[in-house]
């Protein structure tokens, strides 16, 4: 079932139109990440869906219900903002009260809820305490919290841990991920981070300009973009890409170095190739010469930084790599693991 449709959404401001058509599908229980640059409609999309910016075009339902015309307090939604918005004066546990008491829940009712949600959040020991007892990562637990105990329909998270210090990103990013395991809820998340949007979805909508560019799981986004944007945007570090023209039996790259791959491409085509810097390799028979520019060991990995086709380039090496910088490496790559977009459009282009 569908807890959440969009469809043929747009948005205008004035003149300005920062959403084109936008339809997307929320299963029930689904966690869905809206992931894209800065800029790009994610919050727009959101705030229309939470019902807090009107509509242009299109039609939003939540359960099979059209809400364009229904008041934000009655979609059923509850929204976790980047912002924590709490209470200053009020403890945790009025805090996270404060929306059952406005629905006149009865007391003892608010207080079995609140202490039943600061248990699944691990707040049960900060419930007296003010949000300015709080640390950064507290403060955002109390205002999932919050939207929690309301027990919503759909829960809408945009940006909730740009805040955050990048331990505590992490940390909250499995926590948010579990409690969705644990209550099964109904998510839309918005972020500009693609490492949130691979680890955390169940299913990935990628925007750029007020569109959407490509909807699926992580891993078959990441392994069959759509285009050269999506394949930029996705993967850390980024996918390399090279200018090259197509030859009977491969392609060539800027400097002359040649890549052998199978396709049916005309000969002389100008197409953009991709390779994802794990898919390099190191190898001193490979037909590719490399030359060292940066070399950055992680401790568990290594990222090399060299100059391939007149082009920059990423290796992404899971061992440690002896070598200096202005070194000539060899490299070859997996002709299968060859990505080869349109020049112009970007448009990953099949080989066969
Ligand atoms: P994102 O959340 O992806 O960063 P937004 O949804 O906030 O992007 O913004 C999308 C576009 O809409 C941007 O170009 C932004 O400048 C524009 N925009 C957002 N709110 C308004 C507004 N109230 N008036 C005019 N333009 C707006
Ligand atoms: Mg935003």
């Amino acid at each position: 079932m569908s807890d959440l449709r969009i469809s043929q959404i747009v948005k205008r401001y004035g003149a300005l139109q920062v959403l084109h058509n936008i339809d997307l599908d929320v299963a029930s229980g689904e966690f869905v990440v809206l992931v894209g640059p800065s800029g790009c409609g994610k919050s727009t999309l959101l705030r229309m869906i939470a019902g807090l910016e009107d509509i242009s075009g299109g039609e939003i339902s939540i359960e099979g219900r059209v809400v364009n015309e229904v008041k934000p307090k009655d979609r059923d939604i509850a929204m976790v903002f980047q912002s924590y918005a709490l209470y200053p004066q009020m403890t945790v546990q009025q805090n996270m009260g404060f929306s059952l008491e406005m629905q006149k829940m009865d007391k003892a009712d608010i207080t079995t809820k609140v202490q039943e949600t600061a248990e699944i959040l691990g707040l049960t020991p900060l419930l007296d305490r003010k949000p300015a007892q709080l640390s950064g990562g507290q403060r955002q637990r109390v205002s999932m919290g919050r939207a929690i105990v309301r027990d919503p329909k759909v829960f809408l998270f945009d940006e909730p841990l740009s805040n955050l210090d990048a331990k505590l990103r992490v940390q909250m990013r499995s926590e948010i991920k579990s409690l969705h395991a644990r209550l099964g809820s109904t998510i839309v998340y918005v972020t500009h981070d693609q490492i949130e949007a691979m680890t955390m979805a169940d299913k990935i909508v990628v925007m750029r300009d007020g569109r959407i560019e490509q909807v699926g799981a992580p891993l078959d986004l990441y392994d069959h973009p759509v285009n050269r944007f999506v394949a930029g945007f996705l993967g850390s570090p980024a996918m390399n890409f090279f200018h090259a023209t197509a030859t009977s039996d491969g392609f060539e790259l800027q400097d002359g170095q040649k890549l052998t791959a199978r396709h049916n491409l005309p000969e002389g085509r100008e197409v953009e190739i991709g390779l994802r810097p794990e898919k390099l390799s190191i190898d001193p028979d490979g037909p590719l010469k490399a030359r060292v520019q940066l070399i950055e060991p992680t401790g568990a990995e290594t990222l090399i930084t060299v100059e391939l086709g007149g082009a920059k380039a990423t290796l992404l090496m899971h061992r440690r790599i002896e070598t200096g910088i202005g070194a000539e490496m060899s490299l070859s790559a997996d002709p299968r693991d060859l990505y080869v977009f349109d020049r112009d459009s970007g448009e990953t282009l099949a080989l066969t």
